[in-house]
């Protein structure tokens, strides 16, 4: 249905009023654009034949080169809280949503392209974006598919032939009560390769669409209510009208959401409110990281550094926070009242907690949930850095066998603990005991526990530095490593005779200062 809109498609820098988005075309220059990869998984969501990646046009429909006929491109307006902060209107910057499709099973798929270009919501950036983070943005989408995490999906990535303009700075952020300010250290202009990437999702509404018009005063309270009255009804139908059940299935996917990336090792980087899928998926791929060391502290993000707001132990606390900042506008328009909020912020905890337990309960392969167990381990693995996704894919290797001789108990496990010392030994045995102890309770036979646990506990997962590989290949034109990532990412949860290189620890160059240290905008 018709929604407020800023009828004017220019890209001049505005603060857009009274309007959800701007009808906007892709801009980004692009000379002989080449596709660099693809998804077959989600060109079936939209009926795209698969050869229609073979044809030569195909890329200069997916750099917006070529307008795609029955599109109606825009982009959209939303505010944020950045860093705990409001940080005003952000809006697509750098996304125009070319429309729609609806495949044979009736299910809507938005298609978004990803640096192509300014948009009125662009501020004082370029609307662009480089090879190296589309390619993570690329990879990361389909790989969290692969692992069984809701996300925004990935059709494409095209390489514009163009050159992009990137300072490789450190960025730091600063922020008082009243504003928030982004610090550039060490400026050092570089030209990098341009890209774009084709992001496919039901929506692309985030917590700061609602928020931004509340924070505009009363009269915009209108567009808040007609924001919710369209996304019930297009994404959340079976709940209609009720907007506090809404609110509870929001609140209830973010928890989801944000236990499975527990499970996993995921850690977003900057989970602002304008980052927060009101579908419960993962959106926006920035400086994200997967746990290699397990480390609570751990933020990939350079900007979140002096903080560490967006680290990993910290991430369901931010997700309730910003299930708060969400329910402010409903608030605000009478849509919910304060107790609704509040039951709605209840939901979230409970939610988390329950899918958290479900999730570290089936990455032990027992079946109930123990709680001494699962904090032992996790201070086990935090005090000697231990490798979080190769320890849970071997611990499926312990047997239920109360009769193991104590020097062989960490056996199974020694791939992944090589580094540990001898007064650490004890510790670890001990709890390996406790766990065989608990094996044995459960009476499940050791090769169903282990089938069960390799559901859950990936081999695979896309590492920065596996990452970065395939980007400096691409970088020199050869985009086969992309390729074959994307394949083994596909597939996290499969042993893949001949990838096992895939599932090493970073080798000595990725820890190199500098090599992988990521910020939010390039
Ligand atoms: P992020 O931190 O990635 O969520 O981005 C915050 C805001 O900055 C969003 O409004 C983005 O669309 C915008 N943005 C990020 N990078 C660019 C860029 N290169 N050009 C224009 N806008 C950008
Ligand atoms: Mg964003
Ligand atoms: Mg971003």
């Amino acid at each position: 249905r018709e929604l407020p809109g800023d009828p004017r498609s220019d890209t001049i820098p505005r603060e857009v009023l009274h309007s959800c988005y701007s009808k906007v075309s892709p801009s980004a220059k692009v000379d002989n654009p080449k596709l660099v990869a693809w998804s077959d998984s989600v060109a079936d969501l939209l009926d795209l034949d698969h050869k229609e990646f073979e044809r030569p046009e195909f890329p200069q429909f997916f750099s917006g080169a070529t307008p795609l006929v029955g599109s109606s491109p825009y982009a959209q307006c939303y505010g944020g809280h950045q860093f705990g902060v409001w940080a005003g209107q952000l809006g697509d910057g750098r996304a125009i949503t070319l429309g729609e499709v609806v495949n044979s099973r009736g299910e809507r798929w938005e298609l978004q392209l990803k640096g192509s270009g300014k948009t009125p919501y662009s501020r004082f950036a370029d609307g662009l974006a480089v090879l190296r983070s589309s390619i993570r943005e690329f990879l990361c989408s389909e790989a969290m598919h692969g692992l069984g995490i809701p996300t925004t999906r990935a059709l494409c990535l095209v390489e514009t032939g163009k050159s992009v303009v990137r300072d490789m700075f450190y960025e730091y952020v600063m922020i008082s009560s009243f504003s928030i300010m982004h610090i550039m250290i060490c400026g050092n202009a570089k030209e990098e390769p341009g890209a774009i990437v084709c992001r496919v999702a039901p929506s692309f509404l985030r917590f700061g669409s609602y928020q931004i018009h509340a924070s505009r005063g009363k009269e915009d309270l209108e567009i808040v209510r007609r924001l919710a009255d369209y996304t019930i009804q297009l994404n959340f139908h079976h709940l209609q009208p009720v907007v506090t059940a809404w609110a509870v299935e929001v609140a209830e996917r973010t928890a989801f959401l944000i236990a499975r990336w527990q499970g996993v090792g995921f850690t977003h980087g900057v989970l602002n409110t304008d980052n927060m899928s009101v579908l419960g998926l993962t959106i926006d791929y920035g400086p994200f990281g997967f746990l290699d060391a397990f480390d609570p502290s751990f933020t990939p993000n350079t900007t979140d550094l002096p903080g560490k707001r967006y680290c990993f132990a910290n991430q369901p606390d931010v997700g309730l926070w910003n299930i708060a900042q969400f329910t402010g506008p409903l608030s605000s328009a009478e849509l919910i009242s304060q107790d609704e909020a509040n039951y709605v912020m209840e939901r979230y905890g409970t939610k988390f907690m329950d899918e958290y337990q479900s999730i570290m309960t089936k990455k032990l392969g027992l079946t109930k949930y123990n709680k001494q167990l699962i904090s032992k381990l996790l201070n086990n693995l935090a005090v000697d850095k231990v490798d979080y996704t190769n320890f849970f894919r071997l611990l499926s290797n312990v047997k239920a066998d109360p009769g193991i001789p104590e020097n062989e108990l960490l056996v199974p496990l020694k791939a992944a603990l090589l580094d540990i010392g001898k007064e650490r030994k004890e510790a670890w045995i001990s709890w390996v005991q406790t766990y065989v102890e608990e094996l044995v309770e459960s009476g499940i036979p050791d090769e169903e526990r282990k089938a069960a646990m390799n559901t859950v506990n990936p081999k695979y997962i896309p590492r920065n530095y596996l990452c970065q590989s395939a980007i400096d290949a691409a970088e020199q034109g050869d985009y086969e490593e992309v390729r074959r990532l994307l394949k083994v990412m596909q597939h996290p949860y499969d042993e893949q005779p001949g990838m096992e290189k895939y599932a090493r620890l970073p080798p000595a160059w990725a820890y190199r200062p500098g090599v992988c240290m990521l910020s939010c905008s390039s």
